[in-house]
């Protein structure tokens, strides 16, 4: 069964490994053009998570669909990752020899739909694209910079920038801020409202800053145990006794 209207649903997901549930009947959904916080204290599932949506560990039940088509539980992370779902970890891995902009054309052409021009100049209509990206992830101007040479988090937004080039229905971002200075934070709470509305993201974080920054108009799921023990607006959640509990032990 799938929802109607959402990108994501995981209905009733556990996840067991030798017996021990890294995610117990976790059920949750993400609606087109949603920007979703997730957050939960270690072994919480988050990653575990993640792996399931992107085919990286299979359910032991449950289910998970992506779109209103594609069932993640019978696809491969490559099939996956083609029905459009990006992920990106938490270190960067761009091309550090390349220019900014030769990674942002490499990942273009990565696409499937673009590859057969590997090797061909970039039409005009190519090239307004990627100057849009730079702009939006703040390296306008660095274009002609190799990648190796950036800051950590001018990296990381150029591998944001390299997922958007290939247009992904759902982005999901692992801990996007991790190491981040506070302006680079600033910067990228920015970068992704400026993503709401536009992209179906969800995002994975621990800094409670950057998450109230980005959560204001959105909603925050929080997990713990394997399963979600609240969800709402940051507010509420950062008011709910439970997660308190949750955060400052009992
Ligand atoms: P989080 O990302 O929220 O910190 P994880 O999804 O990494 O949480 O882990 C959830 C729980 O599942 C943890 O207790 C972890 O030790 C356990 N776990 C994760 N992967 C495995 C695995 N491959 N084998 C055994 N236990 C695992």
């Amino acid at each position: 069964d799938t929802r109607h209207g959402a990108i994501l649903y995981l209905d009733d997901v556990t996840v067991s490994f030798d017996g021990f549930r890294a995610l117990n009947k976790l059920t949750l959904d993400i609606s087109v053009g949603e920007l979703r916080c997730i957050i939960g204290p270690n072994g919480a599932g988050k990653t575990t998570m993640m792996d399931v949506i992107t085919g990286k560990t299979r359910p032991t039940s449950g289910s998970a669909f992506f779109g209103q088509t594609f069932d993640l539980a019978r696809m491969t992370e490559y099939e996956i990752a083609h029905a459009g779902i990006g992920r990106k970890f938490q270190r960067p891995t761009v091309f550090e020899q390349h220019t900014v902009f030769e990674n942002l054309e490499l990942a273009m052409k990565m696409d499937k739909r673009v590859r057969p021009t590997l090797f061909a100049r970039l039409s005009s209509e190519q090239e307004d694209r990627i100057g849009a990206i730079l702009r939006l992830i703040r390296l306008h101007g660095h274009e002609d910079r190799p990648a190796g040479l950036l800051s950590h988090g001018q990296k990381q937004w150029l591998e944001i920038g390299m997922l958007l080039m290939q247009e992904p229905q759902l982005i999901l971002l692992d801990e996007p801020v991790a190491g981040m200075s506070d302006a680079e934070t600033a910067r990228t709470a920015e970068l992704l409202n400026e993503l709401r509305g536009k992209h179906s993201i969800m995002v994975v974080e621990h800094d409670m800053g950057f998450v109230a920054e980005i959560a204001q108009q959105g909603k925050v799921t929080v997990l713990h145990e394997g399963s979600v023990l609240a969800e709402g607006r940051m507010d509420d959640v950062q008011a709910d006794d439970r997660v308190i509990e949750v955060y400052l032990g009992r």
